[in-house]
C-alpha cells in the first residue's frame, strides 16, 4: 500500500492531504492509497479522508491529542510495517519534516525530502525537488522495499472524490511515552484563511509602495473577498511582511482557484510558486511586466487607484 499520513487541523482535512493523494495516484507506485488519520476526536476527519482514499486507518486516542514527533514517528512506522507499505508520504510541513526522518530510520528506508513531482519505474521511485536556494531542480531516485517521502505543499493538485468511498478501520497502536512535551500553545487569532488552504489569494509586491499600503490594499482586498494574503520575497526582505506569507521558490507553493497579484513584477522565482494557479489576475502599471505573460486577466494601471475601487465594489 501507499501510506499517507493525513494532515488535519480544526477537525478538517488539510488541503496538503488531498495534494498527497494526487501525488500517490500520479506516482505510479502500486497498492491502495491509504490515509492514516492520527489524533483525538477525528471521526469527522476520517469521514472526509474516506471520500478520496481507497482505505482509511484511524488512530483515535487521547495520547494523539497533540502532535509529537516521537509518537507520530512510532505510529507511522508501525502501520507502515504492518501494512507492508511500499511508500510512505508525509506532508512537507514543519512537523512532517520533523518526524519523517525518524520514520525512515525506524523502517531502515531511504528518505526523499520535499518532493514536487514523483514517478516510479520498476521498484525505484524518482522525486524532483528544489535545491541550492531553489536555483536548481534536481531529480533523485531511491529504491527498496519501502521509501519515505515528504511532499512539498502546493506542488500537486488537490484530489477530488474517488469513485467509491474508502473503508475505514480502527488501528491499535503501541505508542512510546514521549520525552518532549508540548506545555503551552498560543494560536494567532485571525479570521483570514491560511495561504496554503485558500482558494483565492491576494499577493502584494513592491509595487504596492509601502507596508501601510499593503495593509490597506492587499489585506483590505483579501478581507473584502475572503482571500488569503501572500507576498513577494522583495516585500518580505524589506520587512513589510512575515516570511510565512512569501510565495515562490524559497517560500510557499500555491495553486488556488484565483491568484490576484498587485504590484508584482512576475520574476521567475515568484512564478514557480504560483504559476499553476487556475486563474491569475495581475494589476501592474508596467504593461511589459513579466507577470502579464502568465496572467489570464490583466489590468495595466496603478494599484493605488484600482484597488480601492475593487474593494468598494467587493464590499457592496
Ligand atoms: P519588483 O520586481 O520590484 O516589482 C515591482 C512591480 O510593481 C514592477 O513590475 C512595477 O512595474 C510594479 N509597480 C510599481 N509601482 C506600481 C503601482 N503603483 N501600481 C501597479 N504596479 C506597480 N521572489 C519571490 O517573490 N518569491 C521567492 O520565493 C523568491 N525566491 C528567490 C530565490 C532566489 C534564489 C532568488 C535569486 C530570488 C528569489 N526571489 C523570490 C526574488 C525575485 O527574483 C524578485 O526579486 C522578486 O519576486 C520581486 O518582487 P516584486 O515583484 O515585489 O518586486
Amino acid at each position: 500500500m501507499i501510506l499517507i499520513v493525513a494532515e488535519h487541523a480544526g477537525g478538517k482535512l488539510a488541503k496538503s492531504t488531498l495534494e498527497m493523494v494526487t501525488a500517490a495516484r500520479d506516482s505510479g507506485r502500486e497498492g491502495p492509497v491509504t490515509l492514516l488519520v492520527l489524533g483525538q476526536g477525528v471521526a469527522g476527519v476520517a469521514n472526509e479522508a474516506a471520500v478520496v482514499a481507497d482505505q482509511v486507518l484511524v488512530g483515535d486516542l487521547p495520547a494523539l491529542a497533540t502532535y509529537n514527533a516521537e509518537v507520530w514517528a512510532a505510529a507511522t512506522a508501525q502501520i507502515a510495517r504492518e501494512g507492508e507499505a511500499t511508500t510512505v508520504l508525509i506532508g512537507g510541513s514543519r512537523s512532517g519534516r520533523e518526524y519523517a526522518p525518524r520514520v525512515a530510520v525506524k523502517l531502515d528506508a531511504p528518505y526523499l525530502e520535499d518532493a514536487i513531482r514523483l514517478s516510479a519505474s520498476g521498484d525505484a521511485l524518482q522525486a524532483q525537488r528544489y535545491t541550492y536556494l531553489a536555483r536548481v531542480t534536481e531529480t533523485v531516485e531511491a529504491s527498496g522495499p519501502v521509501i519515505v517521502v515528504t511532499v512539498k505543499p502546493g506542488s500537486f493538485a488537490a484530489a477530488s472524490a474517488a469513485a467509491q468511498p474508502g473503508e475505514q478501520y480502527d488501528v491499535e497502536l503501541e505508542l512510546p511515552t514521549p520525552r518532549v512535551e508540548v506545555t503551552g500553545r498560543s494560536v494567532e487569532k485571525t479570521s483570514r484563511v491560511a495561504l496554503t488552504e485558500a482558494d483565492v489569494i491576494v499577493t502584494g509586491g513592491r509595487g504596492v509602495g509601502n507596508p501601510e499600503n499593503f495593509t490597506t490594499y492587499v489585506e483590505g482586498l483579501a478581507d473584502a473577498i475572503g482571500a488569503g494574503v501572500g507576498a513577494t520575497r522583495a516585500v518580505v526582505d524589506a520587512g513589510w511582511r512575515p516570511y510565512a506569507e512569501q510565495v515562490g521558490q524559497t517560500g510557499k507553493t500555491v495553486q488556488p482557484g484565483a491568484y490576484i497579484a498587485l504590484g508584482v513584477s512576475g520574476a521567475v522565482q515568484h512564478l514557480s510558486g504560483m504559476g499553476k494557479s487556475k486563474n491569475i489576475i495581475a494589476i501592474n502599471k508596467d504593461a511589459e511586466a513579466p507577470i502579464f505573460k502568465v496572467a489570464d486577466y490583466g489590468i495595466v494601471g496603478d494599484v493605488n487607484v484600482i484597488v480601492p475601487a475593487l474593494i468598494e465594489a467587493a464590499r457592496k
